[in-house]
């Protein structure tokens, strides 16, 4: 049922094996994201965030596909903290390593067109990405507590950007589909309520 991935990491199908790397992948990003917090009123910390996300993706694939759970634990610790693709490769094996290089922006290119090439290149990502993707896009609590006028029209343009991305998305899991909607519906109801607020 399983796949081996990476040297010595996955020695046989036992679930216990499973359960190590995962716990493993968990440690991992925690520490990586230590210092690091969400946007958002509340400040949470920002290994909330990979929480949620490979939570949302372990629900959607009834915790069949536990490398795009490992990912999704993973996905933002190029991106953001000091790891590289080959210290992700060495510790969880090259599927791994390659899903998260796959959701990762280049950092040197400006933020608008990081997000444009996001829209534009996400379709033609693997479904794997694309599920990734979809999850990291309804994880959207730090765009939902507006404190000023400013930061609710921020967070109205990231809800039309997030739509566009997730448009690229859709089609490889129904569940993910689904909840991506109910978020994105959900979030705009929130701001469009704060919207009396400023
Ligand atoms: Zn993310």
């Amino acid at each position: 049922l399983w796949r081996r991935i990476g040297n010595g990491i996955w020695k046989g199908d036992a679930m216990s094996d499973l359960v190590v790397l995962i716990t493993k992948a968990f440690d991992f990003t925690a520490r990586k994201h230590v210092g690091q917090r969400r946007k958002g009123a509340d400040q949470e910390p920002y290994v909330n965030h990979v929480a949620e996300v490979a939570r949302l993706l372990a629900e959607a694939t009834n915790g069949q596909d536990p490398v795009l759970i490992v990912a999704g634990l993973l996905h933002d610790t190029v991106e953001d903290t000091d790891t590289t693709y080959e210290k992700l490769k060495a510790e969880f094996g090259q599927e791994v390593a390659n899903l998260v290089l796959e959701v990762t922006d280049d950092k040197s290119l400006p933020k608008d067109v990081r997000k444009r090439l996001q829209v534009e290149t996400v379709g033609k990502k693997s479904d794997r990405a694309k599920m990734l993707k979809l999850a990291d896009q309804q994880s959207v609590r730090d765009h939902q507590q507006p404190t000023d006028r400013l930061v609710l029209e921020a967070a109205e343009g990231y809800f039309e950007w997030a739509a566009q991305v997730a448009e690229g998305c859709r089609g490889v899991n129904g569940a993910l589909d689904e909840a991506f909607d109910a978020a994105h519906v959900a979030g705009i109801e929130v701001l469009v309520g704060s919207k009396s607020n400023f």
